[in-house]
């Protein structure tokens, strides 16, 4: 099993990323993200929960979004040979549970590729996407919000990561296709894929 983590503040690419990712390696995408917005949708409890933090550009409890990654994990796993993780860990904590969590299954994180991009750019990527996508938390007051929670609370994982020896910075500005090669050079070289 081949596990990826892709990195970066929101905006930076990830959720594009991935869908190339997952075309040229047959990951299995899981975007915390995205599972809340399905919750929200269906109008459950959890989605009722995470809209309250969502709309105010907030993270979720880190125990919450702990059960949720394992149990979207587990139901995912037999079908799968690998995973690209978007959006998750976004806290120190967070990255320690999916540590011990793939120890327990006797898997592993292999590869993080953080995608990096100046704030003003990714400012004007999120209204962009939001006059576009209709998405409730790309306003420029959430956005401002989500940048900040992403500096103080995301971005130390850079070091968790480098510590880890799996961090790899890639430069998240220019073209989607440029960026897609920078981030498989790098996976390639760090790692055979099978
Ligand atoms: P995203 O689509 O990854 O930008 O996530 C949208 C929003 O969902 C974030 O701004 C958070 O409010 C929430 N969220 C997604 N993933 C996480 C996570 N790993 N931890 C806490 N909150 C999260």
């Amino acid at each position: 099993m081949f596990n990826l983590v892709i990195f970066g503040a929101p905006g930076s690419g990830k959720g594009t990323q991935s869908e190339k990712l997952i075309d040229r390696y047959g990951l299995t995408h899981i975007s915390t993200g995205d599972v809340l917005r399905k919750e929200i949708a269906a109008g459950s409890e959890l989605g009722k929960i995470a809209d309250s933090y969502i709309s105010k550009g907030q993270l979720i409890p880190d125990e919450l979004m702990v059960d949720i990654l394992a149990s979207e994990f587990d139901r995912l796993r037999p079908e799968s040979k690998g995973f690209i993780f978007d959006g998750f860990p976004r806290t120190i904590p967070q990255a320690e549970a999916l540590k011990k969590m793939l120890e327990d299954r006797g898997e592993e994180v292999h590869s993080v590729i953080g995608l990096e991009v100046a704030d003003e750019e990714l400012m004007e990527r999120l209204i962009k996407r939001g006059a576009e996508s209709g998405r409730s938390d790309d306003n420029p007051e959430t956005i401002g919000n989500r940048l900040k929670v992403y500096h103080s609370t995301t971005s130390p994982l850079r070091d968790y990561y480098t510590a880890e020896g799996t961090y790899r910075a890639i430069q998240g500005s220019g073209r989607v296709d440029e960026i897609f090669s920078r981030i498989t050079e790098a996976i390639e070289s760090q790692t055979v894929l099978n």
